[in-house]
């Protein structure tokens, strides 16, 4: 990419930070266009897992199971809002026709490629203060209080250490209490993730949007893409909220928001959003040093070195941005079951944020099938901040012209 090349990146998440940087990289005038305030979206309040040995896509075999075992239970951290969206339902069935053992594999060697090409990059951008985050390499504990239920972590344990050399070592009651006092006593043991790391979400975020804008970028905030203009199979403008813009190129990185501007990229964008909540708050006076998720409440608690934030939800709910208390209490009685010290008050942030859910749990990280100069990179589910460097430098060679370091096609638009 010559240094003449201009690309309007549209969207200021971690994916949209993450491209602009490694476009910036091979010379090309940046200009990231976000409709309200960059990194305030989904990127914000994420737990900050990295965390590579989330291998696996969501559609495995039980999960259709599961799911409707989660749906009617009372108080569950799963919901799907009763409506009629026709979109919704056909993510619904895709999403079943995918829950097999061949689209899981799959799935997971497309995503396992993304998530180690992301740590190795995430690793380097720390390593070289291109990004001041937090970062620390701690691990990822899945906490159980029953122990039927941590065993039957095992065959999970085995397809993953067996199939993608991603082993997870377990603690007994004992051992765990002696790994992290922050637990209570007499659970019935762990997993542990030794190779995953975690960040704050929201230092990532302002720490990219000072090294892009200090490599030349430039950023218009409250500036909403609300058209993409098109002849001869060419982008040749962009209609905002702030007037037209051109550049020779265009990356779409618009998170959940992506099907809004379906219309404009040629090809069908089956993004739901998945709405998750987080809370902020200082760290307790006795606060874990590992991360952990209770997967029986599907709870996860990241300590952070400024901060302490609990997370989870999964909710179905459409663009729905209420914050409802009901949902909070559940974080805060998850953390409560399983630490000493599960919480510290003042909240100093209640947020949500709304996940780009694909029914396959892949990103779409390809050029759009009609406009030749108009690429997308959208749809990262609930790893997005754990495969957006990754997601990058693979768009960033694809519109470059170079041989991508991973395979691109698990990503394809066309696969919908
Ligand atoms: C509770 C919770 C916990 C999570 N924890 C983790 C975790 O531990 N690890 C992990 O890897 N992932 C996690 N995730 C998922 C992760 O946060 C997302 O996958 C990721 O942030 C998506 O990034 P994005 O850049 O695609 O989207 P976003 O961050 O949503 O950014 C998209 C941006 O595009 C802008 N935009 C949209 N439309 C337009 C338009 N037309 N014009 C201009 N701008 C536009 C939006 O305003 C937004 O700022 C979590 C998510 C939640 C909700």
């Amino acid at each position: 990419m010559s240094d003449s090349r201009s690309v309007i990146v549209v969207g200021g998440g971690v994916v949209g930070a993450a491209t602009a940087h490694y476009l910036q990289q091979r010379g090309a005038r940046v200009t990231i266009l976000e409709k309200q305030t960059f990194g305030a979206a989904c990127s914000h309040g994420n737990c900050g897992f990295v965390c590579p040995s989330h291998v696996l896509p969501l559609s495995k075999p039980d999960a259709i199971s599961s799911t409707m075992k989660a749906l009617f239970r009372p108080n569950s951290p799963f919901s799907i809002k009763p409506r009629l969206d026709i979109k919704l339902w056909m993510w619904l069935m895709n999403f079943a026709r995918h829950c097999n053992e061949r689209d899981m594999i799959a799935g997971g060697h497309a995503l396992q490629a993304l998530l180690l090409s992301s740590m190795e990059e995430y690793e380097r951008l720390v390593r070289e203060e291109i990004v001041r985050c937090e970062w620390q390499k701690k691990g990822l504990l899945y906490v159980y209080r029953d122990k039927q239920r941590l065993d039957a972590y095992e065959p999970t344990n085995q397809l993953l250490t067996e199939t993608f050399n991603e082993p997870a070592v377990k603690y007994t009651s004992d051992e765990l209490a002696e790994l992290e006092p922050a637990l209570k006593p007499g659970l019935a043991g762990a997993w542990l993730y030794e190779h995953d790391a975690h960040l704050r979400s929201d230092r990532l975020m302002e720490s990219w949007k000072e090294r892009l804008l200090s490599e030349g970028a430039t950023l218009r905030e409250g500036c909403e893409v609300q058209e993409i203009v098109s002849r001869d199979g060419r982008a040749v403008s962009v209609n905002t909220s702030q007037g037209e813009m051109t550049a020779d190129q265009i990356v779409v990185a618009t998170g959940a928001l992506t099907p809004f501007l379906e219309r404009f990229l040629g090809c069908k964008i089956p993004i739901q959003p998945g709405k998750g909540y987080s809370m902020t708050m200082p760290r307790p006076q006795i606060c874990p040093h590992v991360p952990m998720i209770f997967p029986e409440c599907r709870v996860a608690v990241t300590p952070m070195e400024s901060g302490y934030r609990l997370g989870s939800i999964m909710e179905f709910a459409g663009y729905d941005d209420s914050i409802k208390p009901q949902r909070l209490q559940l974080l805060r009685d998850g953390a409560a079951a399983f630490l000493k010290d599960p919480y510290c008050d003042p909240v100093e942030e209640e947020w949500y944020g709304w996940r780009p859910m694909t029914y396959d749990s892949l990103p779409i990280i390809d050029r759009s099938p009609t406009l030749e100069n108009v690429w997308i990179a959208a749809g990262h589910n609930m790893i997005g901040l754990s495969m957006s460097t990754g997601t990058g430098k693979l768009i960033a060679e694809m519109m470059s012209g170079e041989t991508p370091h991973i395979d691109p096609k698990p990503f394809r638009v066309t696969r919908f």
